[in-house]
């Protein structure tokens, strides 16, 4: 038998079933009961919900202790637990309706979730489990009962569930655990995305699993194609065993490359720093491997909610992340809203052409509380590591001196609040937008470093949608005007003694870093997956005969003969 559904994570995992039917000792919504008194019943909530406050914060502490990025959902979770409404709600059925303190969380939470869950928008949708997770944090404690999760297994197995609430996954046995299947859930569901930080195969949505797989049988769950196989034997098994055990060894492989030091046969040293959304486990086991963080996006803390995050909220997101990289730089872009990027929360009217519209620092310009709550949060976070701002779609000094006006701001609030940043905190800007790249040594007075965006400073300057197929041809970030821009912009900063990193995906790929080394960049940030490749790029090249190469392509006509050199510069280097 095959099952089908959302493959999470790619590998595979064989290993017998183990299903988790947890009795969640939830009871239902009962109406009104003349015979109890509200008082005590209050009482009884107000402890029940302080109790689970404070195994939630313990669980944040935990998560973040041992470096794990999921402490942000449980930190979420405290906030659910203490909205007004909520509370307001659970202490309107208990005084006026006479329920008692269990039927009313039952009442309350139903009707929020059936709220999420109506909101026709998946993201919001899945943030429904994280409400049934803490009702049931609440009525164990009414119950007595105790909770019974997946910490402790009693082996290897692949769990095997109707759905995992991000408590569930969050505290998981992870030794033990080779496969989780489930079906509910999506991509963007918190047990997805803890599946994935845990890099264990996982697959999702597998309508009837319960019923279908038994306890004990062996199963094969293939995280690539997203099917779970069951009787599987003979010539079949052995091909599974075969595929298993090469991801494994392609994964190891991957992760010494990855260690490698990042410098050139004659002897320079590169850069190299992640692009990041979220302090993922991704992100967390390739913290040694890098110089720090050259690009931290931090419009994703905006995105699939109600009300953008709070200053506090932002803070402690930004001193997680300065934290955990230590004395490595953490490169904090702010907000990049706008574009093919929007947020709910904010509102945004609609642009016809958003790309050429109020995107990021032109947004934030225009709303500038917006911004001075993000700078506040960063600047509070800046002590506890080695933070750095950085502006992105700057298109003019203007641009970045009406900025620093609103930083200057944000610093004097919270001198007069007495809290504590760091006064000279680097500040950079991404050069993305040609009318900034041609001024380049005007704008490197005014800012401590560069990070050339290349992803829109190619659909800026060729004209061609970065997201459009039709146009794809156009979108060459070969091209010699492109080589032209990023030479002249790493002069220019150079002249003054600043560096310029490439955050763009340029930097990410080995045939186009080597282009950008031999124009001299700094250094190259790039995604997790991309770091294998260029770790194995850059100490098989010279930086010396890269950068001849670039002074002569220059001067080429056509991308594809640039292009096809570059290839064959490289293929004769690895
Ligand atoms: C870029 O434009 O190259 C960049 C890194 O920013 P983003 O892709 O987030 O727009
Ligand atoms: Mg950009």
């Amino acid at each position: 038998m095959k099952l089908s559904g959302i493959p999470i994570n790619s590998g595979i995992a064989i290993g017998r079933v183990m299903r988790y039917l947890p009795d969640c000792g939830e009871k239902g919504e009962k109406a009104r009961d003349a015979a109890i008194c509200a008082e005590e019943e209050l009482d009884r909530y107000r402890r029940a919900a302080e109790e689970v406050r404070q195994e939630l914060k313990q669980l944040v502490r935990q998560a973040s202790e041992e470096g794990q990025a999921h402490s942000d959902i449980f930190y979420a979770h405290v906030a659910m637990l203490e909205d007004k409404m909520l509370n307001a709600e659970i202490a309107d059925c208990i005084t006026k309706e006479h329920m008692r303190a269990s039927n009313a969380v039952c009442r309350v939470f139903n009707r929020f979730e059936a709220m999420l869950r109506h909101t026709g928008e998946p993201l919001i949708q899945e943030r429904a489990a994280d409400l049934s997770d803490i009702r049931l944090r609440l009525l164990q404690r009414f119950s007595g009962q105790p909770r019974h999760d997946l910490s402790k297994l009693p082996g290897p197995v692949v769990v095997v569930a109707k759905d995992l609430l991000p408590s569930d996954t969050a505290t998981l046995d992870r030794k033990n655990v080779l496969a989780i299947v489930t079906e509910g859930g999506s991509l963007t569901s918190h047990s997805a995305i803890i599946a994935c930080s845990y890099g264990i195969p996982a697959v999702l949505g597998v309508s009837g699993a319960v019923s279908k797989l038994r306890d004990g049988e062996t199963v094969v769950v293939d995280g690539v194609s997203g099917c779970v196989h069951t009787q599987v034997a003979g010539e079949e098994m052995k091909r599974f065993c075969l595929l298993r055990d090469q991801m494994l060894r392609e994964k190891e492989r991957a992760m010494g490359v990855r260690n490698a030091q990042p410098i050139t046969k004659d002897g320079r040293r590169i850069g190299v720093k992640l692009n990041m959304e979220a302090l993922t486990q991704d992100v967390l086991d390739a913290r040694s491997c890098v110089d720090g963080v050259g690009l931290f996006r931090t419009e994703f803390l905006y995105m699939d909610r109600p009300e953008p995050p709070s200053e506090e909220e932002q803070f402690q997101v930004y001193r997680r992340v300065a934290e955990a990289f230590g004395g490595k730089a953490v490169t904090l872009r702010t907000l990049d809203l706008g574009g093919d990027k929007q947020a709910g929360c904010l509102n945004l009217p609609h642009e016809e052409n958003p790309f050429l519209g109020s995107r990021a620092l032109r947004l934030c310009l225009s709303r500038p509380e917006l911004f001075r709550t993000q700078l506040r949060a960063a600047l509070r976070a800046s002590v506890y590591g080695n933070l750095q701002l950085m502006l992105p779609m700057v298109s003019s000094v203007e641009d970045i001196r009406a900025a620093r006006v609103v930083l200057e701001q944000a610093k004097t609030q919270l001198r007069e609040r007495g809290q504590p940043f760091q006064a000279h905190i680097p500040v950079g800007i991404m050069v993305e937008i040609p009318s900034i790249a041609l001024v380049a040594d005007l704008a490197a007075r005014e800012v401590d470093f560069a990070s050339i965006g290349t992803n829109d400073l190619c659909q800026y300057l060729m004209a061609a949608d970065r997201k459009n197929p039709a146009v794809a041809t156009y979108y060459r970030t070969l091209h010699p005007a492109m080589l032209r821009l990023i030479s002249l912009v790493t002069e220019a900063f150079h002249r003054l003694g600043k560096q310029v990193s490439v955050c763009g995906e340029m930097g990410g790929n080995p045939v186009t870093a080597l282009a950008l080394i031999g124009l001299g960049v700094d250094s190259l940030s790039v995604g997790v997956s991309a770091l294998p490749g260029i770790k194995k790029m850059i100490p098989s090249i010279s930086a010396h005969e890269a950068k001849n190469q670039m002074d002569r392509l220059q001067k080429q006509c056509l991308t594809k003969d640039i292009e096809r050199a570059l290839q064959e510069l490289l293929d004769s280097a690895l």
